[in-house]
């Protein structure tokens, strides 16, 4: 079969937040009919693509995690782009760009998978990735089975689709273009990369991209600046002073410092508008007691 096992996988290399302890069990299928396999004899895997949005427990994880970084084919057929789960999105952007398709100029500028991509409806710069959505192939986790579905039935919405209420599990999409000219593409990707320059940290200081949700009708970041909490820290963990929703791996943070830091923005927040922010940020794996308090009141749960 072509998948790797590896026990004891350290997640933190893999992660853009630099952040993540063990995984008992990892499985790297190279192929989709791999991955299919592996989700057919696995109870419930956590699925993890490029890594750029979760924040995986310094205790690390106990349930099986599947990676997709190597399901990284796609293919272009005239308008079409067919990508794998596991591309990274500024790949195909590029690519795109090279082939006078225009739709994903947005994905330019962050560091995120197709199947991370698709799951939660990626957008930045008023373009979203079910703009260009077509159909994909799902991998249906309560019946254990491989469906199709359309874009009306992906039920996208802001930062959502239906892949969240459902346990399914992304294995491939095909994405429909418009034509432009490469030279309006690249024009319009070079300005994306420069509205982001000092908006968003860099790789180089990790982060998870924005961390709460932006609340109806306003910006997240509006109001974590207004609640005054740019440059608070705890442990190895600092708001970016660039950028209020952004929390930057400062110095070998772990999961618990961050935890404890969106609780500080989650709470000032709180007190200064009435307004309970939602963490874009997925928690993945082991909570500490003081983490299982945290996410269960900032998800109320
Ligand atoms: C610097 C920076 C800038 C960013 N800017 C933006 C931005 O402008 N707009 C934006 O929308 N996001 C942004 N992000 C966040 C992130 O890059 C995107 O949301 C990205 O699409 C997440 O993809 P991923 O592969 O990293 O997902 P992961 O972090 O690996 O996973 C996120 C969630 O998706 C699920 N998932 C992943 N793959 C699959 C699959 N195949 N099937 C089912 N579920 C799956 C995971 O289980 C998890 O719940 C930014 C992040 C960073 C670090």
């Amino acid at each position: 079969m072509d998948y790797e096992i590896i026990e004891n996988y350290e997640l933190k290399k893999h992660t853009t937040f630099k952040i993540g302890g063990c995984a008992k069990r990892a499985y790297i299928p190279q192929t989709i009919e791999a991955f299919v396999e592996i989700l057919k004899n696995t109870q419930n895997p956590i699925i993890l693509g490029a890594c750029s949005n979760v924040l995986i427990s310094s205790l690390g994880v106990d349930d099986d995690v599947i990676l997709t970084t190597k399901l990284n084919k796609f293919s272009v057929e005239g308008n079409k782009i067919h990508a794998q789960c596991g591309v990274k999105v500024p790949m195909i952007s590029r690519e795109a760009e090279q082939k006078g398709l225009s739709g994903m100029e947005f994905m330019i500028g962050f560091p995120g998978s197709v199947g991370g991509a698709v799951y939660m409806n990626a957008s930045a710069h008023s373009q979203s990735i079910s703009d260009t959505f077509l159909s994909c192939h799902i991998f249906d986790n309560d019946k254990k089975e491989v469906i199709e579905l359309n874009k009306d039935e992906m039920m996208f919405g802001y930062r959502s689709s239906i892949m969240q209420k459902k346990n399914y599990i992304l294995l491939d999409a095909i994405f429909e273009l418009r034509p432009e000219t490469k030279e309006n593409i690249t024009a319009i990707m070079e300005r994306n990369l420069e509205f982001r320059k000092g908006k968003q940290p860099n790789l180089a200081m990790p982060n998870a991209g924005s961390i709460f949700r932006n609340p109806p009708n306003d910006s997240a970041g509006r109001l974590l600046e207004k609640a005054g909490v740019k440059g608070l820290k705890y442990g190895g963990a600092q708001v970016w002073m660039g950028h209020a929703n952004f929390i930057i791996n400062e110095h070998n943070a772990d999961s618990k410092d961050v935890s404890h830091l969106m609780n500080k923005m989650y709470n000032m927040v709180k007190d200064k508008y009435t307004i309970e922010l939602v963490p874009e940020v997925k928690f993945i794996g082991k909570m500490s007691e003081e983490e299982v308090e945290i996410w269960n009141t900032m998800l109320k749960k």
